[in-house]
């Protein structure tokens, strides 16, 4: 026999606060935001805002509505060729989920292929999919060498993230010009030389981007 499920408090009013939300659009809930941070929702400089900032904010968040499979089929490949593959300064930005402010910067990325490899372009796009959500630079960069690997298991993947964090500059607490890197190896690149030789690659700024 089912038993009538006994809500606790907390769900209680979370389900009352979600109801009580949903007649609400976000809109009109960005207007109320304005107003509880002080300021005249209704001034004309901010009539605009909120559709601004729900259209922005959904532009920003793209990464949940696409998937990495979907972009990575159809742009795998078959090939012998098994020296290391490099794309690095991959420009990001991103939105830290714990402030919802930006952190931005770049993304190497790198892998040795075992018989396949992924269509060049379509790397920039992976790590864009990763980016348009909210994030924390560790995952981000977990995240586009778990996709990559799953996609073709390579030999192996390096990436590494350099990055520089708003929530963290504008409160001051990070000196204005220093930045987060984090890297994420699999495979080979665990092994001493092949990391090296993809940081020492990496380190090469500028050379042979067109
Ligand atoms: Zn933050």
């Amino acid at each position: 026999m089912a038993q009538p499920i006994a809500l606790s408090k907390g769900v209680r009013r979370a389900v009352r606060l979600e109801e009580g939300l949903s007649e609400f659009s976000t809109q009109d809930m960005l207007r109320e935001i304005l107003g509880r941070f002080g300021e005249d929702p209704s001034r004309d400089g901010l009539v605009a805002t909120p559709s601004r900032v729900e259209k922005s904010m959904a532009f920003l968040t793209k990464g949940y509505r696409e998937d990495p499979a979907t972009i990575l089929r159809g742009a795998l490949f078959d090939e012998d060729y098994d020296e290391m593959v490099i794309v690095k300064d991959i420009e990001i930005f991103s939105l830290c989920e714990h402030h919802m402010l930006p952190f931005f910067g770049k993304v190497h990325v790198a892998y040795i292929p075992k018989g396949r490899v992924i269509g060049l372009s379509k790397i920039p796009r992976l790590v864009e999919v990763f980016a348009r959500r909210l994030q924390i630079q560790e995952r981000l960069t977990r995240q586009i060498a778990d996709a990559i690997q799953d996609a073709i298991e390579p030999q192996g993947v390096g990436v590494v993230v350099e990055a520089r964090h708003l929530c963290m500059m504008m409160r001051g607490i990070e000196k204005q010009h220093s930045s987060t890197v984090t890297s994420a190896m699999v495979g080979c690149f665990r092994q001493k030389e092949t990391r090296l030789e993809f940081l020492s690659l990496v380190r090469q700024s500028g050379s042979g981007e067109g």
